[in-house]
């Protein structure tokens, strides 16, 4: 097989969405940058989350089980952070009944239906060009290696030899698009190649997501909010609204005031009866899709092959220029997606726009970047 360029999934994503910012990311002197933060992060919530979950399912225990802790470093790194108290009850709460909903909510029908084959198992798969481009264009190419962990692999009760990939996911709400975009996503696509290749002898039916709507993160701007100020998850099933005569309701409506809905020294069962009791059933914040696969996987695949080795033959091609040269040809080598910068709202904008739009450079004081130590992709 020819040489091999090993990426990340998560690393074609940011490709997909700039190559500049995959670039500055990744590979920019060597390592990629990264942006110096508080220590705690959006991701490292949904890392916290997905251990919580692969406890659940490593035990495979319904909800009579124990509840699995909030991680230990999650907690320290949240008592360590900046953060209001009442932030970090939030954080740790909502992890915690996130989980629990799901227990409540998914897990008996995906137990009675499925056994649990692997959870969280590290490892690769080789897409080779050969078997996925025609004609001539194939020896060009490196092969790509991507590294793989798929959450859970379940085998049908039915038939054994029918196997589903189930995928948790964190999202800001519950929308109507939230599984059409999933359907025919790369990671979709990349999951059933690398599933077919992993288990050649089973029958794939394909990718099932399991939502848990967290909300979005957003400083409270609600003037009568004793939260106000503070970075709070809008949208997710924590807060309600009270009226002036107490009574608590899921809406706005003038006079209400902002209400952290669990109740102080609960178990994790009456803090999530008591969100309940306001919305009524929280079955809307765990969506889930029927497993699929989409039918242009294998195309998508070979897409990604051709990406990558165009994308490293500009990294390789950048990195042997003589050091003048290098930052006139960086935007032109690696395209920017203007479009993108503010990508997820004014108030989430890419952390590379200092850098692309206000002259800061990343080795230089101030230092807002630090080198990013894992996850770049490189040619063996
Ligand atoms: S700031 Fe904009 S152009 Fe620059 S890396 Fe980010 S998304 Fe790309």
């Amino acid at each position: 097989m020819a040489d091999i360029i090993t990426t990340p999934r998560s690393l074609m994503v940011t490709r997909q969405l700039c190559a500049k910012k995959r670039y500055l990311c990744h590979h920019a002197d060597g390592h990629g940058w990264d942006v110096v933060n508080n220590g705690l992060s959006a991701t490292d919530f949904g890392i916290a989350l997905h251990e919580m979950l692969a406890q659940v399912m490593t035990s495979a225990e319904p909800l009579e089980a124990d509840q699995p802790p909030v991680p230990v470093w999650y907690a320290i790194k949240l008592s360590k952070s900046a953060l209001d108290s009442h932030v970090i009850r939030e954080r740790r709460m909502l992890l915690d009944l996130l989980v629990y909903g799901w227990r409540k909510y998914r897990l008996p029908s995906i137990l009675s239906a499925y056994n649990i084959l692997t959870v969280e198992k590290e490892d690769s798969v080789v897409f080779d060009p050969e078997a996925y481009l025609p004609g001539n264009l194939a020896p060009s190419l490196k092969a790509l290696k991507v590294p793989i962990r798929f959450d859970v692999v379940l085998k049908l009760k039915a038939d054994p030899d029918h196997l589903v990939i189930l995928d948790w996911k964190t999202t800001s709400a519950a929308t109507q698009d939230w599984n059409n975009a999933l359907d025919n996503s790369l990671q979709s696509c990349i999951y059933v190649e690398a599933a077919r290749q992993l288990y050649p002898n089973k029958y794939i039916v394909g990718i099932g997501y399991e939502g848990l709507v967290k909300g979005r993160v957003e400083v409270d701007g609600a003037k009568s909010s004793p939260y106000n100020g503070l970075p709070i998850h809008y949208g997710s099933f924590l807060y309600g609204w009270q009226a002036k005569n107490g009574s608590t309701y899921k809406e706005y409506s003038t006079g209400r005031t902002r209400l952290f809905l669990p109740p102080v020294c609960t178990t994790t069962e009456e803090a999530f009866d008591a969100c309940e009791a306001v919305y009524g059933g929280l079955e809307m914040f765990f969506p889930n899709t029927i497993p699929w696969k989409p039918k242009d996987a294998a195309s998508v695949v070979a897409q990604q092959i051709v990406a990558e080795n165009r994308f490293m033959a500009d990294v390789e091609l950048y990195e042997q220029l003589p050091e003048p040269m290098k930052y006139l040809y960086e935007n032109t080598l690696f395209e920017q997606s203007l479009d993108a910068c503010y990508k997820y709202g004014a108030k989430h904008a890419c952390m590379c726009k200092d850098i692309c739009h206000g002259g800061v450079v990343p080795s230089q004081e101030p230092m807002v970047f630090v080198p990013r130590v894992s996850h770049h992709s490189e040619i063996e």
